[in-house]
Formats: C-alpha cells, structure tokens, sequence
C-alpha cells in the first residue's frame, strides 16, 4: 500500500484553494480538496462577486437620476429586492457549478466536506475517513467578526446574512468604517434604505490615504448616508421586527437591521493545528508562514485569508500558484506584496495604490503631491453634486510615482492600469510624457503639472 493517498490535501476550495489545486493537479500532483460549504469560497459565494452585483444593481438608481439632465424622461422606476437577491444567487449558483467543473477537470477529487488534522500528514473527515497526504495547503479563509459580546449581539447581521435578507431594510445601522461597511453602506443607500455608519475612530477608512478619507467621506454624506465618529454599538434592543441601537455615546437609532462590519478572523479554530504542530502568528493571529508560504510544520502551507497578510482574492489566487509551483512544479516563487492595488467599491468607488501622503513622507526626505479636485464632466449637465479626487504622490529626489489615490466612478479600473506603472517604477515624468486621452477623467494624471504641495524634510543635524 502507499504511504499516501494523495500528493497533496487542500483544505479549502476558496479563491487560493482552487486555484492550489489546479495548478498542482496540472503539475502531476494527486490532489484532493475538502469544501465544507461551497466551493468558490468567500469571493464567490459571499463576498467580492455578490458583492459587486449589489453595487451595480444598486449604482442603477444614479444613472436613473442622472437620466433627465440628458433630455429623458423616465417613468416612476420602482425596485424589487427579491428580484435582485434571486437572479444574483443564481449567478453564484452558476460560478459554483463552474469552479467545481475546472477543478474536476484539472484531475483534482473534491470532496463536500469539513476536513481537520488528525497529525501533520492525517486528515480527518467529517465522515469518519481519514485520508494520508505528503503535503497540505490550508486554504480555510476567514470568516466576521463579532466584536465583544455585547447585550443584543444575537440580533446583528454580518455580510454573510446581508446577502440574503428577505427585504430591503428601510432603515440600518452599519457599524464600522472599512471596506465592508463602507461597501454595503453605499449599497443600501443606493437601493433607497436610510443608512447611518457607527465609526469607533475619528474619521473612515484608517489607513488610507487623509484625503481619499475625507473626500468620500463627504460624497457619502452628499448621498444622504449618516457618519457617526467616536462612537460604538454598545446595545441592542428587538421589538418586533424593530430594533434600537444603543450607541456608547448615550444615543440610540432605530432601523430594521443592524450590521457589524468590524474586520474578519483567520478560520483556524478546531482545525486540530496543535495536532500537526502547526503554529499561529503572534502578530495577526492568522497561520504564520514564511515567504514560501510555508508553515512551522515542513510538509504544511498555508495561503489567503487563514495567513492573515493581505485578505485580497487576487493575493490568495497569486499565493495559491506560487505555492503549487514551488512545491510540485520545481519552480521556487515568492510572491511580492509590494504595491498591491485596491479599491473599496463604495459610490463613489476609490482605487488605490502603493504610498499614502503620509507614508510617503515618512520614508522620503523629499514628497511632491499633485492633486485635481474636480467636477466630472457627466455632472455638468446631470447636475449630481459630485466630485472625483486625483492625486499623486512622488518622490521629489528621484521623481519616481510612489502612490496614485482616486475617489470617483471607475476608480478602480483606473487603478488596475496604473498599478503597472507603479510597480514599473514609472517617474512622474513617464506619466508627462504619456498623451492624455480626452475627455476622460484620468487624463488629469498625465497633465498635472504643478505640486500641489511639497514637502522636504531638513536632513538630521549631524
Ligand atoms: P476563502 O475564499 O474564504 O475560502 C476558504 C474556504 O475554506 C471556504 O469556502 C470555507 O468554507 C472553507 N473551509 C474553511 N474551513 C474548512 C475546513 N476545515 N474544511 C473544509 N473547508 C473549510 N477581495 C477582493 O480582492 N476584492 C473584493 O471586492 C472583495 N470583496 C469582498 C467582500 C466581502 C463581503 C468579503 C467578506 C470579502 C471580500 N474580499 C474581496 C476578500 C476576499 O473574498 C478574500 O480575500 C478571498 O476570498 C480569500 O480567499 P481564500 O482562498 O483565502 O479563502
Ligand atoms: P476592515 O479591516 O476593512 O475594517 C474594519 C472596520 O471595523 C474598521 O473601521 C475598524 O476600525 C472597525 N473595527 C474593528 N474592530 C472594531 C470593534 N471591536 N468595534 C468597532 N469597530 C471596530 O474590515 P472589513 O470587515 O470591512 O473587511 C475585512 C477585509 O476583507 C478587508 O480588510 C479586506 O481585506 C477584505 N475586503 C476587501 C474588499 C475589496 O477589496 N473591495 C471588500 C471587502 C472586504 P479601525 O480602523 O479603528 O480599526
């Protein structure tokens, strides 16, 4: 009998799982994945895919808006949740069905089940088998946060439940100022719920760039959604199909749904890692690996969300392959998560990447800031009161572009191009030389000409 009845176990069948498994199955690898709930993972069945249908089933209400400025008359446009929710689980049904058919058709066995480590080479199924493999990826993911266990914590939603309400809450209260909240905030509002955001901090979206934080924040506002700063959901009441938030400022909202957008966890509870030896990261909490991707136990690697680095699908699908390459396609890859692009798909949408102003000038003696704050042409004649932000940072000694920070419609398609620059290493002078394409709004970052700030740092005395 062989020592082993796979090459390779995957627990996961996720963005980065998936894509493990194919590429390692491709390299000649026996290969089995374990999903316990549905294969496509987080970014497929409950995050960036439905995610975005929302957001552009919800940007719909904008261009009908929009739509008289240009001479149309639209008549009463009435909206159905049902609708919506039905044909986008469909969509999800479909993507299930084909992430399920590639990875069979790689040559790699899935089974539909939750798998955990009886030892570093043992997994155990929730049907009782165990199965024997040289090698396992953990490919789990992560999952919400709840936050501390607050009275009325059992009557809170997180983006897993928000995918599938039975109506469009009139009213809701998000709690947190990232990515999630700030996503579905715009979403809700879009489809005409009355939205308020609990921020705990001062203002929305710590960590990036000062200004993209304020410009959307007022975009936001012009929309009509409600920030609340300083404060935090201290309690929740139920009466009915209503409920009262309690903030940690004295004051309480009512709405029909509360939602808690408060970052996500590593899964790696009850996965039998103290079996396998596998240890944790002190800083993050997620699985610590090296640059490989490799865990503390040799035979075992942990890639995407479950490490805790950059929860991106597109960072766990690139760690994902570099995993299956080093270890089956005799190719070492480390991946580089420098100057990683990213959007929140809020509305207006923000794209971003590489340095904020601040980091920049943390690390550079010499920042030149070239910013453009202005009307979108679409907005002249729409009347919509909205505006796009611009900017670059650069560093003055070499004139090399260190970040690029867009808030406005297509932010992030911008970015996605950009991003090569950056990573190119492209000057300020690269970008000059290129031909603006008019009339487009990204044309402003080939012809900003002028600093709109500067800012040298006197060398240390000596
Ligand atoms: P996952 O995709 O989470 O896959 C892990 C899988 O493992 C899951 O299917 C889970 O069921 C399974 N599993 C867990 N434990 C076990 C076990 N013991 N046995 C068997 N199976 C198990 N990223 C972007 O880049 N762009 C976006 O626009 C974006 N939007 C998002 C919106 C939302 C609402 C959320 C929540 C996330 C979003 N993300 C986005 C992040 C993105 O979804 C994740 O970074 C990505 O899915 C991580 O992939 P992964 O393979 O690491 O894990
Ligand atoms: P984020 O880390 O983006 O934001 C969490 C927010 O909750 C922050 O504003 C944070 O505040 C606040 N917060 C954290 N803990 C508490 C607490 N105990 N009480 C009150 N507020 C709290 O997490 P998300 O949940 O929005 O998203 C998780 C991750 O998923 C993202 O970081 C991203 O990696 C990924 N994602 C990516 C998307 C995309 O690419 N478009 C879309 C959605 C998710 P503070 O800043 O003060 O810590």
């Amino acid at each position: 009998m062989a020592e082993f009845d796979v090459d390779l176990f995957v627990i996961g069948g996720g963005s980065g799982g998936v894509r493990a498994a194919r590429i390692a199955a491709g390299h000649g690898a026996r290969v089995m994945v374990a999903e316990e709930y549905r294969m496509g993972g987080t970014c497929v069945i409950r995050g960036c895919v439905p995610k975005k249908l929302l957001v552009y089933g919800s940007h719909i209400r904008h261009e009908i808006e929009d739509a008289a400025g240009f001479g149309w008359t639209i008549p009463h446009a009435t909206f159905d949740w049902p609708t919506l929710i039905a044909n986008k689980d469909k969509e999800i049904a479909r993507l299930e069905a084909a992430y399920t058919a590639n990875v069979e058709k790689s040559g790699a066995r899935i089974v539909k089940t939750r798998a955990v480590f009886e030892d570093p080479h043992t997994l155990r199924l929730a049907t009782g088998e165990a199965i024997r493999s040289n090698y396992v990826l953990i490919a789990t993911g992560g999952a919400p946060n709840h936050g501390a266990m607050i009275p009325g914590i059992e009557h809170v939603i997180s983006s897993n439940e928000a995918f599938h309400l039975a109506e469009l809450p009139k009213r809701i209260v998000i709690q947190g100022g990232g990515y999630i909240a700030l996503e579905f905030a715009c979403i809700f509002a879009g489809f005409g719920s009355d939205v308020t955001v609990i921020y705990r901090g001062d203002n929305i979206l710590r960590g990036f760039d000062e200004d993209v934080r304020s410009h959307v924040r007022t975009e936001m506002e012009k929309e009509g959604i409600t920030v609340l700063t300083g404060c935090t959901v201290a309690k929740v009441d139920k009466h009915g199909k209503e409920f009262t938030t309690h903030l940690s400022n004295g004051s309480s909202i009512a709405s029909d749904q509360v939602m808690f957008a408060i970052g996500r966890h590593p899964n790696v509870a009850n996965m039998g890692l103290e079996k396998a030896g596998v240890a944790i990261s002190p800083k993050n909490g997620g699985i610590a690996v090296d640059h490989f991707s490799q865990t503390s136990v040799p035979n075992i690697y942990a890639i995407g969300d479950v490490t805790h680095r950059l929860n991106l699908t597109p960072v766990a699908i690139r760690e994902g392959h570099a995993f299956a390459d080093t270890v089956f396609g005799k190719r070492p890859v480390e991946v580089d998560h420098v100057n990683i692009p990213t959007a929140v798909f809020s509305q207006p949408e923000i794209g971003t990447v590489g340095l904020t102003e601040a980091q920049a000038r943390a690390q550079f003696r010499h920042v030149d800031i070239y910013k453009a704050n202005f009307k979108p042409l679409k907005a002249t004649m729409s009347g919509r009161d909205t505006r796009i932000l611009m900017k670059l940072v650069v560093d003055g000694e070499s004139d090399r572009v260190l970040g690029c920070h867009i808030v406005g419609d297509t932010a992030a398609e911008i970015v996605q191009a950009v991003a090569i620059a950056v990573k190119m290493k492209a000057t300020k002078a690269d970008f000059d030389a290129t031909m603006a394409l008019h009339p487009t709004a990204a044309e402003e970052l080939v012809t900003m000409r002028t600093p709109t700030a500067r800012h040298v740092r006197e060398a240390a005395a000596e």
